[in-house]
């Protein structure tokens, strides 16, 4: 159960990431106002010391939408996945390569440091700092599944939401209407010229206000809100039966596109992986001692429930976890989960009057944004590519985006060469240069990072068996 202090905390968080977007994005790849709607994904650094908390935007992605599989590329090149909560992994990612590059550079990070012994060369969180997953809507998948209470009205923090109709099923359609006064942000910038911000008239709810949806609740309701999401082949399959039977709960769930399907799963399973293997990925985990996991997941005022979110970011597979062999520094995570008072101005709604906002559309465009030491990088995407690439550029680099799967791994070997050129370069990556037979591409990488992929493999064996995997064809580019 969250308390008082959870709901201060998880406004705090809120009113940093709404600030930081409102101050330090540029309009380019905004929605057009009451025209267009997105969601917002972020994650804050939060630094401790002398008890007090230091919260800072360190990377933040936007974005609705998702390409099929007719438009993969081979070359790791495209963005398949621009839904927000994604973007914003991948922008941290690049955070994290930067601050890592510092530490082998001999350089000052704030992030990590490099243990003179035990840690084989790898990077170590500082022990006062943790990372908090900020979400302007719930994602999308399992944890979007909930019953709708009788009255089609649910109320919390004094706000009321209202109900989408029930026959919509789509990710653009999963959106429903909110009130909220948006309490006033007052922005300020940091020491290193980051927006912050802080809120002069925040008002806290009473805990006796919040009424929470419990998975027993399935029994009172009439409806569920829903999810675009479809069940992965193999697994248990939903009815779309009229009412609470439309969806069926737990299942690992696949992404809609546009036209054709997609291999990218929900953003509630994504979720879920990180609190396996931290969200760090495979690449990223060689020069890590131990994986990164997200200490909350805070969800903006909308429709929510949180046993549905405990449900889906773990509680599903917490049976079965028990089992698995988890190596050094791996454990199954288990964050907050905690709602904000504090609601997203860019989304479907009208924040003020809850009503829904006519004739809106999902932007197209994607925002991707990242802390990069003292400076920032932003970009805008559209169809997983940079805005403006035309059919001329597509293969130069300048088309791009620096998250792709391409470019990532171009920074990871960039600070391979670093490391290596420092001597310290950590054993598995080592082992990999000593085995010439291996090759070197993004994919035989990825493989090489064995903790992780010891994880991964029995959770593919047993937890996540019906996972839908992108073809080895897709990773094998240099
Ligand atoms: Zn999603």
């Amino acid at each position: 159960m969250t308390s008082e202090n959870d709901f201060s905390f998880a406004d705090r968080v809120t009113k940093c990431v709404l600030g930081h977007y409102e101050k330090c994005i540029s309009r380019r790849g905004k929605p057009r106002m009451e025209r267009e709607w997105t969601l917002l994904a972020a994650v804050v650094m939060v630094k401790r010391s002398d008890g007090e908390l230091n919260l800072k935007t360190v990377a933040l992605g936007t974005g609705t939408k998702c390409i099929g599989q007719s438009k993969m590329s081979k070359n790791g090149d495209v963005l398949y996945d621009s839904h927000a909560e994604v973007i914003a992994r991948r922008a941290f990612l690049r955070f994290l390569y930067h601050e890592i590059s510092l530490v082998y550079n001999g350089e000052e990070s704030e992030v990590f440091v490099l243990p003179a012994s035990k840690a084989h060369n790898q990077c170590l969180l500082k022990n006062n700092v943790e990372f908090q997953f900020f979400m302007s809507s719930t994602p999308c998948g399992d944890a979007s599944i909930f019953p709708m209470m009788p009255e089609d009205t649910f109320s919390r923090i004094g706000e009321i939401c209202v109900n989408i109709p029930s026959q919509t099923n789509s990710l653009e359609e999963e959106q429903i209407k909110q009130t909220a006064e948006e309490p006033v942000a007052k922005k300020f910038k940091t020491d290193d010229g980051i927006c912050e911000s802080s809120c002069e008239r925040l008002q806290f709810p009473e805990k006796d206000n919040v009424k929470h949806l419990t998975d027993s609740s399935f029994a009172l309701a009439e409806d569920i809100f829903r999810t675009g999401a479809k069940c992965v082949p193999f697994g248990k399959q939903d009815t779309y039966e009229p009412g609470i039977n439309y969806h069926c709960i737990n299942a690992l769930r696949i992404k809609p596109g546009r036209g054709d399907r997609t291999l990218s799963m929900s953003c509630s399973d994504k979720i879920a992986r990180w609190n396996f293997l931290g969200c760090q990925g495979a690449l990223l985990s060689h020069f890590l001692f131990e994986p990164i996991y997200f200490k909350s997941f805070i969800i903006a005022n909308c429709p929510f429930s949180v046993d549905a979110a405990h449900r889906a970011l773990m509680g599903r597979f917490e049976t079965q976890a028990e089992s698995l062999h988890l190596p050094d520094g791996y454990f199954m995570n288990k964050p907050n989960i905690l709602q904000s008072s504090l609601s997203f101005a860019d989304n479907k709604n009208n924040s003020k009057t809850g009503n829904l906002k006519e004739n809106v559309i999902p932007c197209s465009t994607t925002i991707i944004w990242y802390k990069k030491g003292e400076n920032a990088t932003e970009e805008i995407a559209v169809n997983g590519r940079k805005q403006g690439a035309t059919l001329k550029s597509i293969n130069n680099c300048s088309a791009h985006l620096s998250i792709s799967c391409k470019a990532l791994y171009s920074e990871f070997k960039r600070v391979k060469e670093i490391a290596s050129k420092v001597n310290k370069l950590p054993l598995t990556l080592k082992s990999l240069e000593d085995d010439s037979s291996s090759g070197q591409t993004y994919y035989s990488h990825k493989i090489a990072a064995m903790k992780y992929q010891d994880i991964w493999n029995q959770l593919l064996k047993g937890t996540l068996k019906t996972w839908v995997k992108k073809p080895k064809e897709f990773m094998q580019f240099l």
